[in-house]
């Protein structure tokens, strides 16, 4: 077979190989493959491994030359918010006073100046600014990023984002998986109705269904947000609907959202700083995959989940950047790979099983992406380090020197091929 695209001269390739949800210990088990090859066709990778590809090169191949720099799969960001107006750097002289950020939220702050901004913006602005957000969000080696809407709390707003993320699909190279997140916050106006809230979203889940807007339905379960008994109501009506549930489970409080999770069956349960103890084995012997956002707690200063109780207690976990305007408004995926290391503790390669093949499969795609293997779509992404260890070591910088979506270069040289903001 002659190869579209054959990339030689990789320093060292490495990929997570397991069947996914990888828990635990497993996590640490990947495939380091030194002075490596792939070779591509129809997007696809038709072989991988250490030898000479010239076997598959053809006349119109593309035969590129790594120059040693090393090889990890695309990296799957598993929780985002992608597409919001306006930004809140005017809260930011509050949070560094130490005023929490359920005192802001509760004083009109928080998600309710965004959510006042998205409902203004048109689709224009909303797709501009997130096309800038996602050039960066490739150059620090994203090729997946699961997008969530919630900036709008009324029906016509929370569909608006979902056709925004959708359009997007035909604009930028990076793969959206769309989550409807109606349930991120009680709006203002419904703030003495939560059953008038309620009955909104379940009409609304209805529409984005029939639609076939969004994959997920994602509850924020929390003090002063929706309780226990509203997630699990809401998670139950999503899975009826044909919506799979994730949650922001054990965030600020501990309510259980990681036992919630567990119990609808939700393909993620995210956050996870202050999860009980108890929910931990329950997790391990589910298929939900802990989300770790280890950029929100460097952002608000708060505690780091406890990574390391999660993995040696055989839970499948995941890092994700949970970008958002208010909490974590940084597209800098390598940092929160970074923070995964030296604050979370996490081994070299559980990071990288957590930034690629774990989010691949809470996303239902770990057939398509996540590793580096036959058949697997050509998503990956070269580094210009002298290892993986060097990556997540030399931190709050990009490594990324070249990335490739469907076998297509997409950045080069660290930056977006084409992009709006190069
Ligand atoms: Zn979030």
């Amino acid at each position: 077979m002659i190869a579209d695209l054959i990339v030689v001269g990789i320093g060292e390739l490495l990929t997570p190989y397991l069947q996914p949800p990888v828990k635990g210990a497993s996590m640490a088990d990947i495939v380091r493959i030194q002075k490596a090859f792939v070779a591509v066709k129809n997007g696809k990778i038709i072989d991988f491994g250490s030898g000479d590809p010239s076997r598959y090169r053809g006349p119109e191949t593309l035969w590129y030359d790594a120059q040693g720099k090393i090889m990890v799969p695309g990296f799957v960001d598993g929780h985002t918010h992608l597409v919001f107006a306006g930004s809140r750097e005017r809260e930011f002289s509050q949070k560094v006073a130490g005023v929490p950020y359920l005192e802001i939220l509760q004083s009109g702050g928080g998600i309710h100046a965004t959510v006042e901004a998205t409902r203004k913006a048109g689709k224009v602005e909303l797709t501009a600014a997130a096309l800038r957000s996602l050039d960066r969000f490739v150059e620090f080696g994203v090729t997946t990023l699961e997008a969530k809407s919630g900036y709008g709390l009324d029906i016509e707003t929370e569909v608006k984002t979902l056709e925004v993320m959708a359009e997007l699909q035909g604009l930028h190279p990076v793969e959206i998986v769309p989550t409807f997140m109606g349930a991120h916050a009680i709006p203002k106006e419904y703030h003495s109705d939560r059953g008038g809230y309620m009955a909104k979203l379940m009409e609304a889940m209805k529409i984005v269904k029939a639609r076939n807007l969004a994959v997920f339905a994602d509850v924020f379960c929390e003090e002063g947000v929706f309780t226990p008994e509203e997630t699990v109501g809401l998670l139950e009506a999503a899975r009826e609907i044909g919506l799979i549930p994730k949650i922001h489970a054990d965030e600020i409080v501990p309510l259980g959202g990681a036992g919630i999770a567990v119990t609808v069956e939700a393909a993620s349960a995210d956050h996870l700083m202050a999860i009980r103890k108890e929910d931990i084995p329950r997790l391990a012997e589910s298929s939900v995959i802990a989300n770790l956002l280890p950029g929100t707690s460097f952002f608000l200063n708060h505690a780091y989940a406890d990574a390391r109780a999660l993995i040696d207690q055989g839970v499948a976990v995941g890092v994700a950047s949970d970008y958002n305007p208010g909490s974590s408004p940084s597209e800098n995926f390598q940092l929160i790979l970074q923070l995964a290391a030296g604050k979370l503790r996490m081994k070299p390669e559980e990071v990288l099983t957590a930034a690629t093949l774990n989010p691949a499969f809470q996303l239902g795609l770990s057939e398509r992406i996540g590793s580096i293997g036959l058949g697997k779509q050509a998503d990956f992404v070269l580094l210009d380090a002298p290892n993986w260890e060097y990556v997540l070591y030399h931190y709050g910088v990009s490594h990324t020197d070249a990335v490739f979506k469907n076998g297509v270069q997409v950045v080069a040289n660290g930056h977006r091929i084409g992009g709006i903001s190069s």
